[in-house]
């Protein structure tokens, strides 16, 4: 048995979910960073879905509240931090890039500010993102690749890498960045792109839309599975040295031919369904994401196991289950408008 303690940002996210749940299957004690909310009992909902609600310690916090996070830390004494917290959307981050900026770039300073002071021995890890890459300076992107941001998200991202790497090296903090490409699952935000195209095919196969509609089907990502990149983290801070790694699948696949996956899955031809709508398009755009995740491969012995096939075959019955329970977080208000451009 396991008498470490981890503290997750994030916990009420996609990954902190997944993340929390293998810790425990680790034997790890699990403490949960969490927003205080109106809506008491539903942001735990994908914590519900893996049945862990009860095994994990939620307790109140948020990253824009440094003194609040000191205090939690002088409390719960964590031996690892994991800082998935993060205001994740890439579109939202035009719309609200000062608030992105606070959260996903200073938290960052709040998170390590709180550990320098109360936790300096405590291991860290930083959600860093393969969108950092941006107008990617590499065909395929490693962990020595030039960053381009092309979004405030990015931008924030950058700052939250760097800093990372400097409190590493000022403070001798045993502090890591993983530079994740897209990872997706059943508990994926419904605005982002896979789940979006796996929600919308449920719902056509069960005869509750009729159509789906999307904006740039020609950009490629490297898509994996959240349940395979939150070991990675973990591997991470259990290595003899601190550093930075790529973590991605090492293949990559437009929108276009993920979504035919979806739609093929159920029986569906997509052309029938498919409805591109120019006003779902990026002021600027991530054309091309490929990851080059070697060193994570050679160094801590992390690969991927989870197909992209797999992944979207395994999302698609989610999202059929819960729209036949109708679930919490299947039927989701018609926020497609302020995904737009207003
Ligand atoms: P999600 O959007 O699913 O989760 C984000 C989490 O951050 C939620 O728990 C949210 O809480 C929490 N949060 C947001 N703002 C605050 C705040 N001010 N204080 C405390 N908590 C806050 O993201 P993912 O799980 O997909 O991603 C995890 C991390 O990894 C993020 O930092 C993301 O940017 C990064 N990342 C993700 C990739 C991916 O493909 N998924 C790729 C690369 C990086 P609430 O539930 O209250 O909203
Ligand atoms: P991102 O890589 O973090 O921005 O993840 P997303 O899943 O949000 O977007 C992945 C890619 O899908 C981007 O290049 C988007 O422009 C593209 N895309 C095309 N249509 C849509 C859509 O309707 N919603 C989202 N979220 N992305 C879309």
């Amino acid at each position: 048995m396991n008498s470490k303690t981890a503290f997750i940002t994030g916990i009420t996210g996609q990954d902190g979910a997944y993340l929390a749940q293998h810790l425990l299957s680790q034997g790890y004690r699990v403490v949960g960073l969490s927003r205080r909310s109106s809506h008491y009992g539903l942001t735990s909902h994908r914590l519900d879905w893996l049945g862990i609600t009860k095994d994990v310690e939620l307790v109140e916090g948020d990253l824009l509240d440094a003194g609040g996070l000191a205090r939690l830390f002088r409390f719960y004494r964590p031996d690892e931090v994991y800082n998935l917290a993060a205001q994740s959307f890439v579109t939202t981050s035009w719309q609200q890039p000062a608030l992105t900026t606070q959260i996903t770039a200073l938290g960052v300073v709040n998170v390590l500010g709180a550990l320098v002071q109360e936790i300096p021995k405590a291991r860290f890890y930083q959600a860093s993102s393969s969108e950092m890459y941006g107008l990617v300076q590499e065909p395929v992107q490693s962990e020595t690749t030039p960053f381009y941001p092309r979004s405030p998200y990015a931008a924030a991202k950058i700052f939250g890498h760097w800093i990372t790497v400097n409190y590493r090296e000022s403070y001798n903090l045993f502090a890591c960045s993983g530079i994740l490409f897209n990872h997706e699952s059943p508990l994926r935000g419904l605005e982002f792109v896979t789940r979006k195209v796996t929600h919308a095919v449920a719902q056509i196969k069960l005869g509750l839309a009729k159509e789906l509609k999307l904006g740039n089907i020609d950009a490629l990502r490297d898509w994996g599975h959240a349940r395979d990149y939150v070991k990675a983290m973990h591997m991470m801070l259990q290595a003899e040295r601190a550093d930075d790694y790529v973590i991605a699948t090492g293949k990559t696949t437009s929108v276009r031919d993920m979504a035919r996956i979806a739609f093929e899955y159920v029986g569906l031809d997509m052309n029938e369904f498919l409805k591109i709508d120019p006003d779902l398009y990026r002021p600027a755009e991530v054309d091309l994401l490929l990851g080059d995740p070697s060193k994570a491969q050679r160094e801590l012995g992390w690969a991927p196991v989870i197909s992209l096939e797999e992944m979207i075959h395994e999302m698609v019955d989610a999202d059929l289950v819960r729209l036949r329970k109708n679930e919490a977080g299947s039927n989701p208000m018609p926020l497609s408008s302020l995904y737009t451009k207003v």
